[in-house]
């Protein structure tokens, strides 16, 4: 998996070999999309989410007794990890929730879990929005091999992935619908109920600003329903401003402690796996640093735009949050001064300097604006400076290997 950052004033489209795949993105979980997906007329198992095993009986009981006790947790793979479990009685299902509620996935506790009344299933279906950058619209994907090994499909078989592009204009058609449930062998008793959940699909992932919806399975039940099982979906950050009732969903918990820090001081921030912490104005600037960085045998620690006219409150915010990451062993300081004064960062960072007292060596290239100021005060306090972008990448690279 990767990350993606348009920058919108370059137009620039970079891409982050990173495993933190989620910065800009903002993960649901799936109690919360199925909640979506059920306003959207997607049929869903009756079902209520719990933090305790108490919880768990009482709303076993209520719904009849036989439920699937399912971990809350933003990764995928729970049912292999043992963290989606059948419980036939309430008392059954209180047992198996202090199990699961116990249980670290993936890294990740297990806060909460949601009981669902358990569905007897004589198929799973895969069905899936994304965005396809190559052919810029979203793409729905379906599969008749749906489940927990969709990836193993996607990977050996993906001829039994069906794919089908979406005009964003015009919307899903009912007819593509049609061609996709005929594609992936769905019975002609069903290709209406699965229309109308595509059709439904498509409305989430289009007014919510999706950049993944997802249903995994999608079943059949044994008493011939098509009901969503689970549910996935991944939000654009950057649009969440329009989306108040999603962005109540957030789980700051579940986010990089960091990544929510940052997010408090307007800050671009995304947490990756290298060890040169960056500090840079502008996402663009951000990316082509972050590339010579990597040209000079390096890895960024992260990716950090504090954006133009950055006050120097900004900027103590910002080199607080790099240098709270212990992968850090030396910081890269990028600043092009434009709006944004060369003085007015260097005076930020001798704030963030005198409050943090960082251990790590810093090296800074500064140019535009009062560029010679700002050189100077930060020369004044030890901080190692370099005239081009390349010396300065080369510098810190040396730094954070010899540390
Ligand atoms: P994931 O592993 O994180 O994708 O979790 P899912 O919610 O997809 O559950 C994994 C698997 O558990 C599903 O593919 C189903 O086979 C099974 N499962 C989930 N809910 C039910 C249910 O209500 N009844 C039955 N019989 N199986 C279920
Ligand atoms: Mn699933």
């Amino acid at each position: 998996m990767s990350a993606y950052f348009v920058d919108v004033g370059s137009g620039v489209e970079y891409r982050l070999s990173a495993p933190k795949e989620w910065g800009y993105l903002m993960k649901l979980h799936e109690y919360q999309s199925k909640q979506v997906f059920a306003k959207y007329g997607i049929p869903i198992p009756r079902g209520r989410v719990a933090s305790t095993a108490d919880e768990a009986r009482h709303i076993a009981e209520e719904l009849g007794g036989r439920v699937v006790i399912k971990s809350q947790v933003l990764v995928g793979g729970r049912g292999k990890a043992g963290g989606i479990r059948l419980a036939r009685t309430p008392k059954e299902a209180g047992e198996l929730a202090t199990q699961v509620l116990a249980m670290e996935i993936k890294g990740l506790p297990v806060r909460k879990i949601l009981i669902d009344e358990a569905v007897g299933i004589t198929k799973e279906i895969y069905l899936g929005i994304t965005n396809d950058r190559g052919a810029r619209r979203p793409v729905m994907m379906a599969s008749s091999a749906g489940g927990v090994d969709i990836e193993e499909v996607a990977a050996n078989t993906p001829e039994k992935i069906i794919k089908l592009h979406i005009d964003p204009l015009l919307g899903l058609r009912d007819y593509q619908a049609r061609d996709l449930a005929v594609s992936i062998d769905m019975p002609r008793e069903f290709w209406r109920s699965f229309g109308e959940i595509a059709a439904g699909l498509w409305r989430v992932y289009k007014e919510n600003d999706a950049d993944l919806v997802e249903i995994n399975p999608l079943v059949i039940t044994s008493d011939n329903r098509l009901v969503a099982l689970d549910g996935k979906m991944v939000v654009d950050d950057n649009a969440i401003f329009r989306h108040a009732e999603i962005n109540e969903m957030r789980d700051l918990g579940a986010e990089d402690a960091l990544e929510v820090e940052a997010r408090k001081y307007g800050l671009s921030y995304i947490n990756l796996d290298g060890n040169v912490g960056c500090m840079v104005n502008g996402a663009g600037l951000a990316m082509a640093t972050m590339d010579i960085i990597k040209l000079s045998g390096g890895e960024p620690a992260n990716f950090l735009d504090i954006g133009g006219g950055a006050s120097s409150e900004k900027v103590a915010a910002a080199l607080r949050i790099i240098l709270a990451d212990p992968k850090v062993k030396a910081v890269l300081f990028n600043i092009f001064g434009g709006i944004t004064r060369c003085d007015e960062v260097a005076r930020g960072v001798l704030t963030a300097i005198h409050e943090v007292k960082p251990k790590v060596p810093m090296v800074a290239r500064l140019v535009g604006t009062n560029a010679e100021e700002g050189l100077r005060l930060l020369a004044n306090a030890n901080m190692i400076t370099a005239e081009t972008l390349v010396d300065a990448a080369q510098k810190a690279v040396a730094i954070a290997k010899g540390a």
